[in-house]
């Protein structure tokens, strides 16, 4: 089969790797539109601390989490690069009044699956001992299944893995008027307004603070899942992002804005002593998403397949969603029923 594909984030590499793996011949076109989301992201795999009550969304990110492990160590060894996947578990902190309701609905996702792994309180002592420079104003406990990747060196050891594996990558702009009888499969993030297909894509604005901490230089610390959308998440040695903010809008600018940033800034403050932090840049990126927040995998028609909306999770879900479509366009057993993320009707 031959098979263009329109967007070369997370979403349009994963599915090219996957085809090129089962014997299709592929093209990846990519513009690196400022914005890009997978650029921006800050790495988190840990789906299982959620509130949302979607059944479809869940099933497609724990899946999806599950993949991750396995997925990283073959694409590691294919391309020769790290992706700076850690599986170093996810401290989550509350309010006193909820720490142990929400202990308990995230020890119950844990029952049937082990994934998760472990899940308990930690005393203060156990926190700090996790992250010395971390607050310890708020009870919290560890899920010790929770991991981080690094969004842009997962994009480039995919793409070295596709180009090794025959895969052809152009660096420009697939333009619509280009008349060829391939497979389009689209996966233009936020820029899928362009397309005017079904579901519409609209996205979201969302900033993160890129800071060091001055008195932490380690290998490797666990995601922080804050109070409220609040994350931080270590990079590398002193080097750490804490987000994000999330302002719907039309707009594509990338320009960082004042607001975001003294708002990430009083969020940093609550959880590090300032003169523990040095603030070094910020980074904007155009999260995509569908009226129903739940990502649109399926055709629209014959030769033409969409996907996009991964939302806030979709450096998560990627990867397995591009085994899913790569076994689905080759008439091949899906785990997932991607019917139902092929929908025209609203989604609970
Ligand atoms: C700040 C931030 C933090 C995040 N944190 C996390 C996280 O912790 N965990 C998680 O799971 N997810 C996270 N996400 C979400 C995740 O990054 C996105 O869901 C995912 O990267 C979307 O990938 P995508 O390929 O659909 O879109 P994108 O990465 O935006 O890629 C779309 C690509 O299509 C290209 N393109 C568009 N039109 C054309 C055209 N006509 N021709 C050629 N190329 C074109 C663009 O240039 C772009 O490169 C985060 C996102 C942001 C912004």
């Amino acid at each position: 089969m031959n098979i263009t594909i329109i967007g070369g984030g997370l979403a349009g590499a994963s599915i090219g790797y996957h085809l090129v793996k089962m014997g299709n011949s592929v093209t990846i076109y990519d513009r690196k539109d400022k914005g890009q989301a997978t650029f921006a992201s800050a790495g988190i795999v840990c789906p299982w601390i959620s509130q949302r009550r979607n059944k479809k969304w869940y099933r497609l990110v724990t899946k999806s989490a599950h993949y991750y492990p396995d997925f990283i160590s073959t694409l590691e060894k294919e391309s020769g690069m790290s992706t700076g996947y850690k599986n170093s578990g996810a401290i989550c902190l509350f309010k006193e009044n909820i720490f142990d309701k929400a202990t308990k609905r995230i020890s119950d996702k844990a029952v049937d699956n082990p994934d998760v792994g472990q899940v308990r309180q930690l005393t203060k002592e156990e926190l700090s001992a996790l992250h010395p420079a971390l607050t310890t104003e708020y009870p919290a406990l560890i899920v010790e299944g929770g991991g981080q990747v690094r969004g842009q060196k997962l994009l480039a050891a995919i793409k070295e893995a596709f180009i090794g594996l025959g895969g052809r990558w152009e660096e420009k702009s697939y333009e619509n008027s280009i008349d060829d009888d391939t497979f389009k499969i689209y996966t233009t993030g936020a820029w899928g307004k362009e397309q005017k297909y079904k579901p519409e894509i609209a996205h979201q604005r969302a900033e993160i603070m890129h800071f060091k901490l001055l008195t932490q230089k380690v290998q490797q610390s666990p995601v922080v899942m804050a109070l409220g959308p609040t994350y931080i998440v270590h990079l590398e040695n002193d080097k750490y992002v804490i987000g994000t903010t999330h302002i719907d809008t039309d707009s594509f600018d990338t320009e960082p804005s004042e607001e975001s940033y003294n708002y990430l800034r009083d969020e940093l403050y609550k959880y590090f002593k300032p003169e523990d932090v040095e603030i070094t840049e910020m980074g904007v990126g155009l999260k995509p998403y569908t009226r129903d927040f739940l990502p649109f995998i399926g055709y629209v028609d014959n030769n033409t397949f969409v996907v996009n909306g991964m939302g806030s999770t979709g450096l998560t879900a990627s990867p397995f969603v591009g085994k899913e479509v790569a076994l689905l366009l080759n008439g091949m057993p899906t785990e997932l029923d991607l019917n139902d993320y092929s929908y025209t009707e609203p989604q609970n």
